[in-house]
């Protein structure tokens, strides 16, 4: 299949998600994955109307950012080093994992100094996987306060990447534990997190149901990774 079929099948199946949960298909976004793919195969999806990318590597990122048009939009969905900041910021049209206050703090200097304000979600460790980056609940609810006074930083909601399960609807629940977060986080600081970033390739159907307003799919539109 080409990529611009994959990407009308992923269509299909976010409509179809939408459908089932009452969501507006507007909601969505998908963000096409696209780490360690050539920029032929990106470029194949941005002639089929494909605008949001994500890449988990700065340096992968700022050397593909460059040979897009400025219409395309960039997602950083993988750890940000703090080393690699200053570099990744012009780069990033979202910072998907803000995923201490330590880097949030980092970030928040060095675009004032750069003159950049950076849209960015708090990345939230939902399944509480060692192996993952992220606040801990407990912790979102006490850092918020901070992370949402920053002046060159703006918080517009959470992102997560639950422990692998190949059967979506074991992951149901993480997802739906983000947005409850999400909704408590609301209430407790009045202020507005619509953004949900969640779900991938095999279980984007689900997240959509759960209310992800960001899905972010690699293999099922450019193929498998080595
Ligand atoms: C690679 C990656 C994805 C996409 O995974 P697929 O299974 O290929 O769809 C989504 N989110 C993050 C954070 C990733 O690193």
């Amino acid at each position: 299949m080409s990529i611009a079929e994959n990407l009308a099948e992923i269509e299909v199946g976010i409509v179809d998600a939408c459908k089932k949960s009452g969501r507006s298909r507007d909601a969505v976004q998908l963000v096409a994955v696209s780490k360690t793919k050539p920029n032929e195969l990106i470029a194949e999806a941005a002639a089929a109307g494909q605008i949001h990318f994500g890449e988990n590597k700065v340096q992968e990122l700022i050397a593909k950012k460059p040979e897009f048009s400025a219409d395309i939009k960039w997602h950083l969905i993988g750890h940000l080093q703090k080393n690699k900041i200053r570099k990744a910021l012009p780069c990033c049209d979202w910072l998907h994992t803000l995923d201490s206050l330590e880097l949030a703090d980092a970030v928040n200097r060095i675009a004032g100094e750069e003159g950049l304000e950076v849209a960015a979600l708090l990345q939230v460790n939902i399944s509480a996987d060692d192996a993952k980056f992220g606040f801990g609940e407990e912790e979102a609810m006490t850092a918020l306060p901070q992370v949402l006074d920053y002046e060159n930083l703006k918080v517009t909601g959470l992102m997560t990447i639950p422990v692998f399960d190949p059967n979506p609807e074991n992951t149901r629940r993480h997802f739906s534990n983000l947005r409850d977060l999400r909704d408590r986080l609301e209430q407790e600081s009045g202020c507005s997190l619509p953004e949900l970033s969640m779900g991938m390739s095999h279980d984007y159907h689900v997240a959509v149901e759960e209310g992800a307003t960001m899905i972010r799919v690699g293999s099922s539109i450019f193929g498998s990774r080595n």
